[in-house]
């Protein structure tokens, strides 16, 4: 297990950061997850075009620009020599004073983790995941953004500890109106009499880079699809639920909230477009 941390340009085995960040004190930053297949990180420009979108939505001015987080990464990738790396980059607001305010932050800190892959058990896809429905409510866009990809996930962070609680492995949420948003780390989509159904990013959830591909997948496929509203108890009546992300890819859901979805196995339409994400997945290589 190889991590190497790409700090400001400056590679390091372990970083210490100052408690004076505000990416630390307050959770002012900004960052993605990218990973890599056959060490060549997979849809990085989608990644690094929300990374720089985070930032301007938060007026984050990041002091580089794409390319350069493309040398960093390469070089980073390079020295960490994993033959598939996790890659977390980082953009924070910097060092200032202890208060709230961001004026005194006059440098962002750019921090760029690589370290080996750990995938998910290959059990959850041929098994699924259990999901509960949980009474957090996803962030309102008017408060939080989600679909600004912020270091503060302490509403997710709340949402995971009650899914668990419950005996679930992960938490779908409501926004504050009862509609369906997302996972949290993920997002949400589900089949209902033969239609792909997923929240619409008016629900309040991130545009997952994912999620993109699965919509383009479904459209070019010819399946039924739609993007909309639905209730939290919606879900109950669907035949098959998955959920996506760019670590997760697509993970079938088998169990709601206790209770079976479909017929508690993956259902063939989840399962039709794991393998189409698959595929997609080799040929961006
Ligand atoms: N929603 C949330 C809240 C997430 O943290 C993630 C993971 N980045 C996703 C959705 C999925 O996004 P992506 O497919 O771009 O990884």
């Amino acid at each position: 297990m190889t991590t190497k941390i790409n700090f400001n340009g400056e590679i390091h085995d372990h970083l210490k950061i100052s408690i004076l960040d505000h990416g630390f004190l307050f959770g002012d930053s900004v960052y993605e997850v990218v990973c890599t297949i056959d060490s060549a990180p997979y849809f990085l420009d989608p990644h690094l075009d929300r990374l720089f979108a985070s930032a301007e939505a938060i007026a984050l001015k990041i002091p580089q620009n794409k390319e350069w987080f493309r040398e960093q990464l390469n070089i980073t990738l390079g020295a960490a020599g994993n033959d598939d790396s996790y890659i977390r980059i980082i953009v924070t607001r910097g060092e200032g004073e202890i208060n709230i305010d961001p004026s005194t932050c006059l440098h962002p800190n750019i921090i760029i983790i690589v370290m080996e892959i750990s995938q998910y058990p290959e059990s959850f896809y041929e098994k699924g995941i259990s999901v509960a429905l949980v009474s957090i409510k996803r962030n309102s866009r008017d408060a939080l953004n989600p679909n600004v990809k912020t270091g503060n996930y302490l509403n997710n962070v709340l949402a995971k500890m009650e899914a668990n609680k419950s005996g679930a492995q992960d938490a779908v949420m409501v926004n504050p109106w009862g509609y369906l948003t997302e996972g949290t780390t993920s997002n949400l989509f589900f089949v209902r009499d033969d239609q792909i159904c997923t929240p619409s990013l008016d629900c309040g959830l991130l545009s997952g880079i994912t999620r993109k591909k699965v919509i383009q997948l479904a459209k070019e496929n010819d399946f039924a699809f739609a993007e909309g509203k639905w209730t939290g108890d919606e879900l109950n009546d669907a035949d098959e639920i998955f959920l996506t992300g760019t670590l997760k890819k697509i993970m079938p859901v088998t169990c709601l909230d206790g209770r079976p979805v479909g017929s508690g196995k993956p259902g063939p339409l989840t399962l039709k477009l794991m393998r189409l994400y698959g595929d997609l997945l080799k040929s961006a290589e």
